[in-house]
């Protein structure tokens, strides 16, 4: 302390108690010289008998030959460090102290400034507990939880992935580290990309949940499905963060692809079912009369097929169906539609074709059949009827009129084609 005059004196004794933080003045030999109020009320002393006791009596995290080679090498210089110290009701706080060494009145005195830093402390340990939870979920979701940022301008960041991304996406944190939106982005398929997008926009816009599922191709370049959900919030600077999970399921869209799948297939040939036929067959005609383009239809029916069947057997009629199924289906151009009407009757659909365009198909698919020779039974014929679509005329009345044609193909002698020009003709 300043000693040039009593005015300063009081200065500096008002400023030495008026501090937030603790002030200690130490000898040399570890004794409390002098404490402030702060510092007495921090460790819950008198001053009296603060200035009864050593450094080493109050500190928990240093001993007293540690101490005391700490209080001779502290010089003008300082140092500052953070140490444990207890108060007199045993609990023990965390300080950070700053030693200032200096000379007064010939002795060598030790000028402590020491912070209570208790709270940052838990605070931190708070913090350090939290990441510890967050990290220990974030490993046993089957997932990647992460938070996506749309700046005020309009740029993008992951401020936060989790360790998940390694499996779901085959990418190692590191590299999107910092956050880059486009590598990970990038991964999106094209097909998909503009879907996920709008959503995100949608979700900006409304602040609604985005829920949303797409391609992604994995660091090993297989194409994953990835379900994403997330729940937007307004940051105070105006940007948006969104806080969700990404899931792949790749197994449940494979499942529900196969089901679709079979849904709409016939389980003998794998060849269209009857009732998708039914469908496509409505959406062509649909077409074909918007473009006004010619669509035509063809029925064919295996000839003497009971007789196979009585001969060698149901599996080997099977056999047959399917083969047949194949020889057609390899002989019809991509745009042509094949389908499974009922039990050994089958329906190509020719779109762009006019009726004798599609008798020309018919007598080559005859042909196919009625040479191909079966290990078993030897060979196998087929009938056809042809029909093109009229205008104004229904699914109903064209399947009707093509049914006509084929039992005329039967009636005539089997194994040929025959063609029915138009609805007004049919009767
Ligand atoms: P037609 O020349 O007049 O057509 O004589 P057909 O013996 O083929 O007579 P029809 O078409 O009326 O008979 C169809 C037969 O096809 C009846 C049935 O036993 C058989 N069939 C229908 N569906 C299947 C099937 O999925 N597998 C097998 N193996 N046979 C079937
Ligand atoms: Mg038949
Ligand atoms: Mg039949």
């Amino acid at each position: 302390m300043p000693s040039s005059g009593n005015n300063e004196t009081i200065l500096w004794n008002a400023l030495f108690e008026a501090s937030w933080d603790g002030m200690v003045v130490l000898r040399l030999d570890g004794s409390l010289y002098r404490v402030n109020h702060r510092y007495a009320e921090m460790l819950g002393y008198t001053r009296e008998e603060l200035e009864a006791l050593h450094i080493w009596d109050l500190d928990t995290r240093f001993s007293q030959p540690e101490i005391e080679a700490m209080l001779h090498s502290v010089d003008s210089g300082g140092a500052h460090f953070e140490t444990r110290q207890r108060r007199k009701d045993g609990s023990v706080i965390d300080v950070e102290l700053s030693n200032n060494g200096a000379t007064y009145q010939g002795d060598k005195l030790i000028f402590c400034i020491v912070r209570d830093i208790t709270a940052r402390k838990t605070t931190e340990e708070r913090l350090r507990q939290n990441e510890a939870l967050l990290q220990g979920i974030a490993s046993q979701v089957p997932g990647v939880l992460y938070q996506y940022r749309m700046a005020p301008d309009g740029s993008r960041s992951f401020p936060y992935l989790s360790e998940g991304l390694v499996k779901l996406g085959g990418l190692s944190i590191d590299t999107m580290a910092g956050a880059e939106v486009v590598p990970l982005m990038s991964r999106i398929l094209p097909e998909d990309a503009d879907l996920v997008e709008a959503q995100t926009r949608r979700s900006a816009a409304t602040m609604e949940n985005v829920h949303v599922e797409f391609r992604f191709r994995h660091g090993d370049g297989s194409i994953r499905w990835i379900e994403c959900r997330s729940t937007p919030k307004q940051e105070p600077d105006g940007g948006i963060l969104w806080t969700g999970i990404l899931l792949d399921i790749t197994q449940r869209k494979r499942a529900e692809e196969r089901v679709q799948a079979m849904a709409i297939t016939d389980g003998l040939t794998g060849i269209t079912n009857r009732q998708e036929f039914s469908r496509l067959l409505d959406r062509e005609m649909e077409r074909a009369s918007r473009y006004a383009s010619p669509l035509s239809l063809i029925m064919y029916d295996l000839d003497h097929f009971k007789r196979i069947n009585d001969r060698f057997g149901h599996n080997t009629g099977d056999d047959v169906l399917k083969t047949v199924a194949d020889l057609v289906g390899d002989s019809l151009r991509d745009a042509d539609l094949h389908g499974r009407w009922g039990g050994e009757e089958f329906m190509v659909l020719l779109p762009h074709t006019g009726l004798e365009a599609a008798s020309r198909v018919a007598e080559k698919l005859r042909q196919t059949i009625a040479n191909h020779r079966f290990e078993t039974l030897g060979f196998v014929t087929a009938s056809f009827g042809v029909v093109e679509l009229a205008g104004g005329e229904n699914s109903r009345s064209l399947a009707q009129r093509v049914d006509e044609a084929l039992y005329r193909a039967k009636e005539l002698g089997r194994n040929r084609v025959e063609a029915r020009a138009s609805h007004q003709d049919a009767q």
